[in-house]
């Protein structure tokens, strides 16, 4: 597909940030380049728009880029997965391991029913510690995964295809 290398060169990669030693990979230059975003999002649509999908659920804050714009095209509804403390009213909540620590992602119970076919969307998968909390929130709620989808995943992760035992999709690897 002549988009994915499109993709690839709007990518732009930042040394050193937010720490030392860390090649940030930067997807605001790729979604400030109208022809390209949209490439990015219309693959995603082309493959998903007759898989019955119901929920896109997004991983912020840069899952929240991606998500909307498929859910919207594909007929199925956003539920954004958040950091905690910034949803109102009950939640579930995952823990899952970063390098240094551990981080939290939060969903608002009832936004997701048992039974619904669930894609989850971030901008880039590493180790997959986030798509698995991800995935283990829907699953509480007996949402079905049906698979992860990033615009972005290291070398190894795009190799792998599966991320606990739930099928990953990826475009494109780090530059
Ligand atoms: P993982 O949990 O190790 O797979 O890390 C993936 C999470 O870290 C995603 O939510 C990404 O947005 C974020 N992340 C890690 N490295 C980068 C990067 O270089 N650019 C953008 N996001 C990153």
């Amino acid at each position: 597909d002549p988009r994915l290398k499109a993709i690839s060169d709007a990518i732009s990669v930042v040394p050193n940030f937010p720490k030392p030693g860390i090649m940030f990979q930067d997807i605001t230059t790729l979604v400030s380049d109208h022809k390209v975003f949209k490439h990015t999002v219309d693959i995603f649509v082309e493959r998903y728009r007759d898989m019955g999908i119901s929920v896109v659920a997004g991983v912020e804050a840069r899952g929240f880029i991606f998500a909307p714009p498929i859910a919207l095209a594909i007929g199925a509804k956003f539920v954004p997965l958040r950091k905690p403390g910034k949803l109102p009213g009950e939640v579930i909540s995952e823990a899952y391991e970063l390098e240094y620590g551990s981080d939290c992602l939060e969903m608002r119970v009832g936004a997701v029913k048992q039974g619904e076919r669930a894609l989850v969307v971030d901008d880039l998968v590493a180790t997959g510690g986030t798509l698995s909390a991800a995935i283990r929130l829907l699953e509480c709620v007996g949402a079905e995964v049906i698979e992860c989808a990033c615009v972005i995943g290291l070398p190894e992760v795009k190799g792998r295809r599966l991320l606990d035992a739930k099928p990953l999709y990826v475009l494109v690897e780090p530059r």
